[in-house]
């Protein structure tokens, strides 16, 4: 490594192209990856605060690469923005989540994380709607998560995206709430089913009385604006006690279950106590 000015070493340079190879590697991997086989969906249910039913569950990605193992979503949705291969991803993992979403009783919903192709290229929202219609569910039963960052390379196609899928009947959220730097002209200008508080806020809840207090102005904004709020990251049963006394609707976390492999959605279904 390189040293400082203050004679401390600075461990820059090492890192920086272990990181910069890690990036190479993952973007050859997707390239060769038979996505099909390689690319499979976890599910984490969200749940109605006061019911305490499940109301759908979130598909989160996840990539088993024969060569690098599993690489966390994080990792490589971005490099797929890039790299251009996230078209194919979402394609592949869409099929997956409505194929499961047919298996499930009809009063369960999915929540699938779009990514900026998606949402600012005609084409991707296009392929979305094919994909649903193809798939025969009932668009009410499907919710697209969006965020402002992947909104932000080009909004007025975004809206349009929107709109689309909202004139098809699914229901749009606002996901990771609080993070960006407009969020709420988008709530303002967007046709919004829910918002998710996200999972930074709660995570302080208890002991940062400004966390506490802008999870309290989110879910009272949602309140006024009769859009539905969703807590993310709720993992002691503490936070949920805080979350219940602001009566926001849904919520979401470890504390309910972590994520789950597709063949072990009934068996959590079935043995919960509501069903
Ligand atoms: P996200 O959409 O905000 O998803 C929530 C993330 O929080 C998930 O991480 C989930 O496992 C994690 N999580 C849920 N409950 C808790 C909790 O109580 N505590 C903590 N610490 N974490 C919790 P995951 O599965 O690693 O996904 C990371 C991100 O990758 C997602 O964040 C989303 O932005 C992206 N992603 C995942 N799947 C897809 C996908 O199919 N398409 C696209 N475009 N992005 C995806
Ligand atoms: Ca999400
Ligand atoms: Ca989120
Ligand atoms: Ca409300």
């Amino acid at each position: 490594g390189k040293r400082s000015q203050r004679g401390s070493v600075v461990l820059f340079s090492r890192e920086h192209e272990d990181q910069i190879r890690a990036l190479g590697t993952i973007e050859q991997a997707l390239r060769t990856a038979d996505l099909e086989r390689e690319l499979s969906l976890s599910f984490q249910p969200i749940l109605d605060v006061r019911a305490g039913r499940v109301v759908c569950f979130e598909a989160l990605a996840r990539w088993n690469s024969p060569t690098l193992g599993l690489v966390p979503p994080d990792r490589f949705i971005p490099i797929a923005e890039r790299s251009g291969s996230i078209g194919d991803i979402t394609r592949v993992l869409l099929a997956q989540a409505l194929a499961c979403l047919k298996t499930w009783p009809r009063d369960i919903g999915i929540s699938f994380n779009l990514s900026a192709y998606d949402i600012c290229a005609a084409e991707g929202a296009m392929r979305l709607i094919a994909a649903v219609n193809a798939s025969g569910v009932d668009p009410r039963r499907v919710d697209f998560e969006i965020t402002e960052t992947a909104m932000a390379f080009d909004f007025n196609q975004a809206r349009r995206t929107v709109g689309a899928l909202k004139a098809l009947g699914c229901k749009i959220s606002l996901d990771d709430f609080g993070t960006g730097y407009s969020s709420l002209s988008y709530v303002h200008t967007l046709p919004l089913d829910r918002v998710k508080v996200d999972r930074s806020f709660v995570a302080n809840i208890e002991n940062d009385e400004v966390s506490h207090k802008i999870v309290r102005t989110i879910v009272g904004l949602c309140d006024d604006m009769n859009l539905e709020c969703i807590v993310e990251g709720v993992e002691t049963p503490n936070q949920f006690a805080i979350v219940q006394g602001m009566h926001c609707e849904m919520a979401q976390g470890y504390l309910f279950s972590k994520p789950m492999p597709a063949a072990e959605v009934s068996a959590y279904l079935a043995r919960r106590p509501e069903r």
